[in-house]
C-alpha cells in the first residue's frame, strides 16, 4: 500500500511584503537610490526591490550607530539594555509566523525548517543575551568589561533572520551598536526586524541595517567609523577581511566555510544514524557551514550503512517549500545552483559514483536533487571543497586512527560527528579531531549557550555562549578585544 501526502501549503497572507525598501539609519527607513530585486528561488518571482548602499548611506549609518553608541547605548545600565533584548526576544516569537514564512519565500528553505528552527533559535538568541546583559562581570572577562564601540556585521544568506541574531544580540546585550548588512538574496527578514527594532523602541540608531552586495560590504570593512567586524560567510571573502583590518585598529571575527566529517565507527545504532546522516547533508539544502557533507563510514558496515541511507533518501521530499510536508526546498540562488552542479561534475570526472533516488524537480526555480558520492578518496575535490549543497561525499576508513587521520585532512576545522555506542573511543576521537564544534550521536544542534566556531580556515573566534561576548569586549587583559 502506498500514502501519498495531500498538499499542506502555508499561507503566505500573513506577510506584507512591500514593493521596494530603503535602508534603516538612525531608528528610520530612509529611500535609497539604487535598488535590485530579491526573488523567491523556489519560483523565480520577484518578491520585492531592495536598495543598494552606497558610500554616503553607510556613512550615514555608522555615523547613527556611533550617535547612539555615545550617547545612549554605552551609557545605560546593562538591566536597562537587557529590557530591550527580552522585548526584541518576545515580539520575534509573537510574529515567529510572519519571519518564518518571509524566510521561507526570500531564501526556498522548507517551512519546517524556519517554523521550528530558524526563528525559534533567534528568539532564543535573545533571551539568552539579554539574561547576560547586566551580568556582564561575572563572566569571567575581568571586573569592569567595556563594549568596543560601533560593530559593522556582515552574514550570508542560509541563515538570514538566524545569522543576524547570532551577531545582533551579543553586540547588543554587551553595549555596542551596530550597521549590518544582510546578504543580497535575502534581506527581506533583516528589514522586518528593522521594523521590530521600532516595535520594541529601540533607541534610535542602535541597530542600522543597510542592505546591498558585496561592495556594501567592502563599505562596512573599511569605514574608519567603525571598530569591530563580525562577518559570516565564505573563507574567500574572510581572507580579503582579515588582509583588509590587518592594518586598522579594528577588532574581527569570521565564522567561514567548513568541510565536516561525519564519522561511523562499526557499533553505531545504525538506523538512528542513518537520520543523523541525512539531517547532517541534507538539512537546509546543505547550505550549512557545519554540514556533515563527508561521511566516513567503518569499512565492515559500509555497505549496510549505505543501503539504508539511500531507502531513507528515497523518502525525501523535495519540492515547494512553502509546503509543511516539504524536506528539501530551494537552492538559494542560481549562482549557488551553478557552483553545485559544476562541483558535482568534478566529483564524476574524478572518479565518484553519484547515486540520487528518483525524485522529480519543479520545473522552476533552483533545484537539486539530494544526491551522494561513494568511491570517493581524501585527494578528491568534492572531499576537500565546500560543495555548499545537498552533496554528500563518502569515504571510509578501517581503524579509528585512520578516521581521525581522514578527518582532519582538511584545511577547515568548523564541525564534525562521532557515531557509536563505545563511550571512551567517541570521547578520544573528539579530543582527536580538529574542529569547533563536535557533535556525538547527534548532529546539526544548536543552542545559544554553546559557542560556535572553527579551526584553521574556518574562522577567527567563537560566536555564542560566554565565549561569544569576549568577542564584543574589551577587558583589563584584553585591551582592543578578543579576535
Ligand atoms: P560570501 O559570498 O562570503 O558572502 C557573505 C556576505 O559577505 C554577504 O553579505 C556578501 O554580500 C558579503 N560580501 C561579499 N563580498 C564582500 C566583500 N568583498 N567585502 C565584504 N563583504 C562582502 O558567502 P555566501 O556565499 O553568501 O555564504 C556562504 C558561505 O558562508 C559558505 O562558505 C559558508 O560555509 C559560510 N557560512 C559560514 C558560517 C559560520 O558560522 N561559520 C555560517 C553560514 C555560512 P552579497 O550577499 O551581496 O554577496
Ligand atoms: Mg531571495
Amino acid at each position: 500500500m502506498s500514502f501519498e501526502y495531500a498538499p499542506a501549503p502555508e499561507s503566505r497572507a500573513i506577510t506584507n511584503i512591500k514593493p521596494k525598501y530603503g535602508h534603516f539609519i538612525g531608528g528610520k527607513f530612509v529611500a535609497g537610490s539604487k535598488h535590485f530585486p530579491t526573488i523567491n528561488p523556489a519560483t523565480e518571482e520577484i518578491l520585492s526591490q531592495i536598495a543598494l548602499a552606497g558610500k554616503s548611506d553607510v556613512d550615514a549609518a555608522v555615523k547613527a550607530a556611533r550617535k547612539a553608541y555615545n550617547s545612549t547605548w554605552s551609557k545605560m545600565p546593562g538591566k536597562e539594555r537587557g529590557k530591550y533584548l527580552f522585548r526584541i526576544a518576545r515580539i520575534l516569537q509573537e510574529r515567529a509566523r510572519e519571519f518564518a514564512v518571509l524566510e521561507t519565500l526570500d531564501n526556498g528553505k522548507p517551512i519546517r525548517e524556519s517554523r521550528d528552527t530558524d526563528i525559534p533559535l533567534a528568539a532564543a538568541h535573545f533571551f539568552y543575551h539579554a539574561g547576560w546583559a547586566d551580568k556582564l562581570e561575572y563572566a569571567g572577562l575581568g571586573s569592569s568589561p567595556k563594549p568596543l564601540g560601533v560593530a559593522g556585521q556582515i552574514i550570508p544568506w542560509n541563515f538570514p533572520l538566524l545569522m543576524l541574531a547570532w551577531k545582533v544580540a551579543p553586540a547588543l546585550a554587551t553595549g555596542n551598536t551596530v550597521v549590518l548588512k544582510p546578504a543580497e538574496s535575502t534581506s527581506l527578514t533583516a528589514l522586518l526586524f528593522a521594523e521590530v527594532c521600532q516595535q520594541a523602541e529601540l533607541p534610535a540608531g542602535v541597530v542600522n541595517i543597510v542592505t546591498g552586495d558585496g561592495s556594501t560590504g567592502a563599505l562596512i570593512v573599511n569605514h574608519p567609523g567603525i571598530d569591530k567586524i563580525a562577518f559570516t560567510g565564505s573563507t574567500e571573502v574572510g581572507k580579503i577581511i582579515a588582509r583588509s583590518v590587518a592594518p586598522t585598529k579594528k577588532s574581527v571575527t569570521l565564522e567561514l566555510g567548513g568541510k565536516g566529517a561525519n564519522i561511523v565507527f562499526e557499533d553505531a545504532a545504525i538506523d538512528e544514524t542513518v537520520e543523523g546522516i541525512i539531517d547532517g547533508i541534507f538539512f537546509n539544502q546543505g547550505h550549512v557551514c557545519c554540514a556533515g557533507s563527508r561521511l566516513l563510514l567503518q569499512e565492515n558496515i559500509a555497505e549496510e550503512v549505505l543501503h539504508k541511507l539511500k531507502k531513507r533518501m528515497e523518502k525525501i521530499r523535495v519540492g515547494d517549500p512553502m509546503d509543511k510536508n516539504t524536506d528539501v526546498g530551494a537552492i538559494n540562488s542560481k549562482e549557488q545552483l551553478a557552483k553545485i552542479v559544476e562541483l558535482a561534475k568534478v566529483g564524476d570526472a574524478e572518479g565518484g559514483q553519484r547515486w540520487s533516488p528518483a525524485c522529480e524537480l519543479p520545473k522552476k526555480g533552483y533545484w537539486f536533487a539530494p544526491t551522494i558520492f561513494t568511491g570517493v578518496t581524501s585527494a578528491h575535490r568534492i572531499a576537500r571543497e565546500e560543495i555548499f549543497g545537498p552533496v554528500l561525499s563518502v569515504l571510509t576508513f578501517r581503524t579509528p586512527q585512520e578516521a581521525i587521520e581522514k578527518a582532519n585532512n582538511t584545511p577547515f576545522g568548523l564541525s564534525a560527528g562521532i557515531w557509536g555506542e563505545k563511550g571512551s573511543r567517541t570521547l578520544w576521537a573528539a579530543q582527536q579531531l580538529r574542529a569547533g564544534v563536535i557533535w556525538t550521536n547527534s548532529f546539526n544542534k544548536f543552542d545559544p549557550t554553546s559557542p560556535f566556531g572553527g579551526y584553521k580556515e574556518s574562522g577567527w573566534g567563537r560566536e555564542g555562549g560566554r565565549h561569544g561576548l569576549a568577542a564584543y569586549l574589551k577587558s583589563v587583559s584584553n585591551e582592543k578585544g578578543v579576535m
